[in-house]
C-alpha cells in the first residue's frame, strides 16, 4: 500500500469504529490518528469507569456513554472525509501529469481539448464515446 494509492472511505470509517485512529493508521494520518484515539481516552475519562461497567450491566442509559460514541463516530467521519479528499487530490494530480505533455508528441498541450493541438492525437476516453452513443 503505497501513499500514492487511492484509499477507501468506508474501510477507513469502519476501522475507526471499530477501534478510534485505527482508519487513520490505515489513511497513514499519524498525528491525527493520536489525536483521535487521545479524544476518545478523554470521552471515557469523561464517562468514567463506573458507568462504563453500569452500562454493560445493563444498568446505565445509553445517553451516560454518549460522549464515547459520539467521539467514535466523529473519528469514523473523519476518517471518511480524509479518505475522500486524500482521493480527490490524487485525481487531480493524476490529471495534471497525464494531460500536461501530449503522450504522442510530448509537448505541452491544452488541458481543455481532447485532443493535441500539435499532433492532432484523440485523448478521447471510451466513456465520452459511449455517452455520445447513449446520447446523453
Ligand atoms: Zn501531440
Amino acid at each position: 500500500m503505497s501513499a500514492n494509492s487511492r484509499k477507501r472511505p468506508w474501510l477507513a470509517a469502519i476501522l475507526s469504529t471499530l477501534a478510534a485512529g485505527l482508519g487513520h493508521l490505515y489513511l497513514r494520518r499519524w498525528r491525527r490518528a493520536l489525536g483521535w484515539i487521545l479524544l476518545v481516552i478523554a470521552a471515557t475519562y469523561l464517562v468514567g469507569p463506573e458507568t462504563l461497567t453500569a452500562y454493560q450491566a445493563g444498568n446505565a442509559n445509553i445517553w451516560d456513554i454518549a460522549p464515547i460514541l459520539t467521539t467514535t463516530a466523529g473519528a469514523a467521519f473523519d476518517a471518511y472525509v480524509v479518505a475522500r479528499v486524500e482521493n480527490l487530490k490524487l485525481r487531480t494530480k493524476r490529471d495534471k501529469t497525464d494531460w500536461a505533455t501530449c503522450p504522442n508528441c510530448r509537448k505541452d498541450i491544452d488541458p481543455s481539448l481532447d485532443f493535441c493541438q500539435w499532433c492532432a492525437a484523440d485523448f478521447s476516453t471510451p466513456e465520452d464515446d459511449a455517452n455520445v452513443d447513449s446520447g446523453q
